[in-house]
């Protein structure tokens, strides 16, 4: 019995430890594919979900889930169903426009939709995408 209980305790903080983070990695690839994909889009936005897992407080994020879905500028992140996966951490989309800045709309989704949000702006390149938190904070990433 008492073994039993340390082991859901330790899976408990376990879970917990997925959302804890200091620093986020973005692979090369899925710059990449932001990039790709933006670009292939424009004018309208693309949006996709990021899969990612927290190991030793650092966030990588490691793929895009990308559906295609009919675009509408005013309310695409409402649209989105959220993908029947674990490891989605957060969402990338474009602003086929100079500010990579969140909308309000883009704020009220953040806090729905995972922990880290990215927003490319033009012109689309891995230098015009900048990372968010759920409360629409600015955060830093490292590119591996
Ligand atoms: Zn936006």
């Amino acid at each position: 019995m008492a073994v039993r209980k340390k082991s859901n305790w330790v899976e408990r903080l376990f879970e917990l430890d997925k959302f804890v983070f200091e620093k986020v990695i973005i692979e090369q690839e899925v710059i990449d594919a932001i990039v790709e994909l933006a670009e292939q889009t424009y004018p309208k936005e693309f949006i996709a979900f990021l899969e990612g897992k927290v190991k030793n407080k650092v966030l990588r994020i490691y793929r895009l889930n990308y559906q295609e879905y009919i675009a509408n500028p005013s309310y695409t992140v409402y649209k989105m169903d959220f993908p029947i996966t674990s490891d989605i951490v957060g969402t990338v989309h474009s602003h086929p426009g100079p500010s990579n800045r969140p909308s309000k709309a883009d704020l009220q989704s953040f806090s729905k939709k995972g922990i880290v949000h990215l927003i490319i702006s033009m012109p689309y390149s891995s230098s015009t995408i900048q990372a968010y938190d759920m409360n629409g904070n600015m955060i830093d990433y490292e590119v591996a």
